[in-house]
């Protein structure tokens, strides 16, 4: 622990003085804070593991994944259980008024009905303090409530892991957050934010607009968590016009760095902050779209009327008589009626 401690700072004020020779002309960011990004961590559900890849499909959409212990595991710490995928893309057909919301599978987007997740806490994390702050913070910014389970049977469980990670959307029945005794209140808030729905923001489509990722500075086990929904087939909605590099869900310069150059930068070659201590207006702005307050009553508003023969991918939504459906793993799930 000491000895890596010592390399890591080592390496921080080597990487800090070839940054500085070779920016010296830009516009830098303070030194301090130069440090203080590359010490950093990303959230990582297996800091340091790498497992076997997979070409799997999730509904229809082609995801890559690695299987590690009982899990798959997507951009560093977005679990999928195994059941989740399948070895063949899984097409259905039309919604049925008859079907019941009672699916177990998990679902990309998959959001959490009337705004309120249920949660609870294993009675074995330490500080427990970082969840019941990043929640009150959630309910501060957002139209989401979190309530205490009683008998629930879908919620989400705050438990001790090997990392900080977390599932993304409401996927049925129990579902971990698991939080490292390293994982801060920030880290906390960010994989709630992969539990209601959210993947990450450089997984945009039109993150390239923004910034450009360095993949020869990316740790080989990490390069699938630096493409974009498009590139990975996934089913990501993006709520908001541009690329936020403040986000809680964007992933800092110097992130999975093989060689303590950036990973990402800003179109003009710059680093910039990556922020962990709460979600920025963008966030709030894409979950007010996802988690509207009770001023939008409609849940069918804005929503598009089913088309026979589309293709839907898990977690699209659709109206079809008189109801709101969301796609979902081998069917439509009914959300409820629409006016
Ligand atoms: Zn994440």
């Amino acid at each position: 622990m000491k000895k890596s401690k010592v390399f890591l700072i080592t390496l921080t004020t080597l990487s800090l003085f070839f940054s500085c020779q070779k920016e010296a002309n830009n516009d830098l960011e303070s030194p301090q804070s130069i440090t203080d990004q590359k010490l950093v961590n990303p959230e990582e559900a297996y800091p340091n593991r790498t497992g076997e890849v997979h070409s799997l499909y999730y509904g229809e959409q082609n995801v890559k994944v690695q299987a590690i212990d009982d899990t798959y595991v997507l951009g560093g710490d977005i679990l999928f259980s195994k059941e989740d995928l399948k070895q063949n893309p899984e097409q259905v057909g039309a919604p049925s008024l008859t079907e019941t919301a009672d699916r177990s599978v998990g679902r990309t987007g998959r959001r959490w009905t009337n705004n309120t997740v249920y949660y609870t806490i294993d009675r074995n994390l330490v500080n427990q303090r970082r969840v019941t702050d990043a929640i009150a913070h959630w309910e501060r910014n957002t139209a989401l409530r979190f309530v205490q389970r009683t008998n629930q049977r879908d919620y989400i469980r705050f438990v001790t892991g090997s990392g900080c990670s977390s599932f993304v959307g409401k996927r049925g029945g129990r579902q971990d957050i698991n939080l490292a005794p390293g994982c801060s209140t920030g880290n906390t808030i960010h994989e709630i934010g992969h539990a209601v729905g959210l993947w990450h923001e450089q997984s945009r489509v039109d993150r390239d607009n923004v910034v450009t990722i360095n993949f020869d500075n990316i740790v080989e086990r990490a390069r699938g968590n630096f493409l974009t929904y498009a590139q990975q087939r996934q089913d990501g909605a993006e709520y908001t016009r541009n690329l936020d590099l403040g986000s809680i869900m964007m992933y800092g310069s110097f992130f999975f760095s093989a060689n303590g150059e950036p990973t990402i930068v800003r179109k003009n070659g710059s680093t910039f902050n990556v922020q962990r201590d709460g979600l920025s207006a963008g966030d709030i702005q894409g979950i007010n779209q996802m988690y509207p307050g009770s001023s939008n009553s409609d849940i069918c508003d804005g929503v598009s009327a089913y088309v026979s023969g589309r293709s839907y991918p898990i977690g699209a939504r659709v109206t079809f008589r008189g109801f709101l459906f969301e796609r979902v793993s081998g069917g439509w799930d009914r959300l409820g009626q629409c006016g």
